[in-house]
């Protein structure tokens, strides 16, 4: 039996959309193979170990955004950027993506400093970018279709050092212009799609829960699992979209 050890960062804070569903998701698909994942939230004024095997930061509004980000680049940016550079697991959801970022630029034009985890700035837009969102995403080598829910004002522009999670099918993604969605470098993955995310796309789960289990050392093949429910709320969701290749 392994061990997923996995830094929940503001667990109180940056839950919109149900996102604190993606933990769940984790703990379950690894004890459907006899593995465990233990938790340790961190909330305002803790500073975590670098050597968690799995980070995950949900999303929030602007204003939940607010209260935690002098916290995050004070108290945790450096164990993320140490622990994304050893190879560590990482999911960021919508006002996540934003603050794993450089700098996310508030609708009041606030400016945050983000955890720099990711090569990525974003600033508000007047509109706000809302609705059911497909895209064709790559991870380890293959193309699979991911969905969501995507509600954000943020447009996010990406640097060098990261690639797009994936091409947008249907929706708005990154800015509603590029045709980008998301946000890769090495085992550390930004998105916009809530919903929760993992429910209903247990490939993406797999794949983080692969990294993190190397990453702890234990890198064991995890059995496919009968996804049968999760895959017809996939084709639920992705069926309710106004899908343009469909
Ligand atoms: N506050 C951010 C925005 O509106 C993120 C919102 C969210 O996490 N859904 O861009």
């Amino acid at each position: 039996m392994a061990t997923v050890r996995l830094c929940h960062l503001y667990p109180d804070q940056m839950n919109i959309y149900a996102d604190r569903g993606n933990i769940a998701v984790f703990r379950q698909r690894l004890a459907w193979r006899g593995h465990r994942l233990e938790v340790t939230d961190a909330g305002p004024g803790v500073e975590p170990s670098p050597d968690h095997d799995l980070w995950y930061l949900g999303g929030g509004q602007d204003r939940d955004q607010t209260m935690v980000a002098g916290d995050l680049a004070t108290l945790k940016g450096s164990a993320m950027r140490d622990a994304a550079d050893d190879g560590a697991a990482m999911l960021f959801v919508c006002g996540g993506i934003q603050l794993a970022g450089h700098v996310y630029v508030g609708v009041n034009g606030e400016r945050l400093a983000g955890a720099a985890v990711l090569d990525l700035e974003t600033t508000a837009g007047s509109s706000r970018l809302i609705g059911d969102l497909v895209i064709e995403a790559e991870l380890d080598g293959e193309t699979r279709e991911v969905v969501g829910y995507e509600n954000h004002a943020g447009r996010t522009t990406l640097g060098d050092a990261v690639r797009p999670l994936g091409r947008v099918v249907s929706g708005h993604g990154n800015d509603g212009t590029s045709g980008f969605e998301g946000a890769v470098r090495d085992r550390v993955i930004g998105t916009y799609l809530h919903g929760p995310l993992l429910p209903k796309n247990p490939w993406v789960a797999d794949a983080l829960l692969g990294w993190a289990l190397a990453h702890a050392g234990e890198p064991v093949d995890l059995e496919p699992l009968d996804d049968r429910v999760e895959a017809a709320a996939h084709s639920a969701a992705v069926a309710r979209t106004s899908h343009p290749n469909r």
